[in-house]
């Protein structure tokens, strides 16, 4: 490879399109800074109105302690797919029966009325498949979305996020819309228990194993975090006082977080522009650095930039798909970003789908790159958001638990996260990230099952 002064002068150029993705460790204690406030913010009773990161108190008081049974369903409506599930937890001992369905686009962006009869009518499918119908089953529904909820089984829709956009949904209380739609559509008979946020059932499946678990993280389409918090600093709380521990799990909604302008010195242009054509522009302006949904179509419009200005991919034909919006999917970033020798197999390959011809090694080289910087700040920010509530709770040992695709399938998201938690974090506090196994389905159930023994200890 020549390394002449004109081959400098290119990398040299490419640097000057991507630098914005190289944030500093102080520019991360800034991040840090923000979002505490922000959170500060959101908990207080007086800000929470005008605050963008809500702090939605859960209801979810207690974590599991092991001891959970019974057969549940659990609904997981949020991600990339729809899945209801028949989760029989006894004891340690839990089996997971799933079927995911399809939820077409044109219900994602319907009305809320053809939402939730399709959500009900997947549910009367597999109540008959797994013929269980005429049993009233307890169900946990796991929502994740941005919700204000008024009980564990009453919440209400704050705004829509990620792909979805069903009109008369926001403000209403979606335990209602669902049991609506079931009366409608089916006849099986269920009762809703809970609601929870995909953190929140992510948190509480990995603590029915690990005491030590205080905080739950989504990386997958999009990012939110929640954690335990002591009732005294949550400033929302109104319930009346009773015997639970005096504490709750807080929904944060980070994603929202710099929706009010305070993470622009470190957006670049192509945040702003994906952003511009969004469905929802201007809002979760975090998640959009962040998340699955969104960070393939960062890399592609850097790519896409680079190929412009002559830099990059030469052999690109203008009608190819590296110049469609939406096309670069997340998962070609974890694939390309798997790639560790001079074949760069993968690159090739995504390459190809992508409908471009020809290419070199160079090529492939830049293409890497460019995911390396876009993925690392994901991880990093999203390890700011962590070492933010870490310093929070200040406890001196934690584990965090995870979940999501991005997280799942990246091959160095866990590695950057810790290294950068480390580096942002109070010494000699310890932390452990743990992939949550089907926090959806058997966080829900287990948010059903606490709040069905609790019922029953108290004998209501
Ligand atoms: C939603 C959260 C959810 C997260 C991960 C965000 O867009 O607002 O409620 O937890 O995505 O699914
Ligand atoms: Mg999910």
């Amino acid at each position: 490879m020549p390394s002449t002064k004109d081959q400098l002068t290119k990398y040299e150029k490419i640097e000057a399109f991507v630098k914005g993705f190289k944030l500093s460790t102080l520019t991360y204690k800034r991040v840090m800074t923000l979002l505490n406030s922000e959170m500060k913010s959101g908990l207080t009773k007086q800000t929470n109105h005008v605050a963008d990161i809500k702090m939605f108190p859960t209801f979810v008081r207690s974590l599991p302690d092991g001891t959970e049974k019974g057969e549940f369903l659990a609904l997981d409506l949020g991600g990339t797919n729809f899945r209801v599930l028949l989760v029989k937890l006894h004891g340690s001992d839990v089996e997971i029966e799933s079927k995911t369905y399809l939820i077409p686009q044109r219900i994602m962006l319907g009305t809320g009325k053809q939402l939730f009869d399709h959500i009900a009518d997947c549910i009367g499918k597999f109540v008959k498949d797994h013929n269980i119908q005429g049993q009233k089953l307890p169900l946990g529904f796991t929502f994740s979305f941005p919700c204000k909820q008024e009980d564990l089984a009453a919440a209400r829709l704050s705004k829509w996020t990620k792909g979805f956009r069903c009109e008369g949904v926001v403000g209403e209380n979606i335990c209602h819309l669902l049991h609506e739609a079931l009366k409608r559509r089916t006849n099986c008979d269920v009762e809703i228990i809970a609601v929870v946020n995909d953190a929140v059932g992510t948190l509480m499946s990995a603590a029915h194993s690990d005491r030590n678990c205080e905080i739950g993280l989504i990386l997958g389409t999009g990012c939110n975090a929640c954690y335990m918090e002591d009732l005294d600093n949550v400033g929302l709380w109104e319930a009346a006082d009773d015997d639970h521990p005096q504490q709750v799990i807080i929904n944060t909604e980070w994603g929202a977080f710099g929706d009010n302008g305070c993470l622009d010195f470190i957006r670049t242009e192509y945040d702003r522009e994906l952003d511009t054509y969004s469905i929802n522009p201007g809002k979760q302006i975090m998640e959009k650095m962040i998340s699955g949904m969104y960070m393939g179509e960062i890399v592609r419009l850097v790519l896409e930039r680079l190929t412009m200005e002559g830099l990059l991919l030469h052999g690109a034909d203008r009608e190819c798909l590296l110049f469609e919006r939406g096309k670069f999917y997340t998962k070609y970033v974890s694939e390309i970003e798997s790639d560790h020798d001079e074949f760069f197999a993968n690159t090739k390959q995504v390459l190809e789908e992508l409908g471009i011809e020809n290419f070199t090694t160079e090529d492939c080289k830049i293409v890497k790159y460019v995911c390396t910087l876009v993925s690392a700040r994901a991880a990093f920010l999203a390890a700011a958001g962590l070492a933010t509530l870490i310093n929070k709770i200040g406890r001196k040992e934690m584990t965090i638990a995870v979940d999501g695709s991005l997280y799942r399938f990246h091959p160095r998201f866990h590695n950057l996260m810790c290294l950068k938690i480390q580096e942002l974090i109070r010494p000699g506090q310890k932390f452990k990230l743990a992939l949550s196994h089907d926090g959806s389905g058997k966080g829900a159930a287990l948010v059903a099952a606490v709040a069905m023994r609790l019922r029953n200890i108290k004998g209501l």
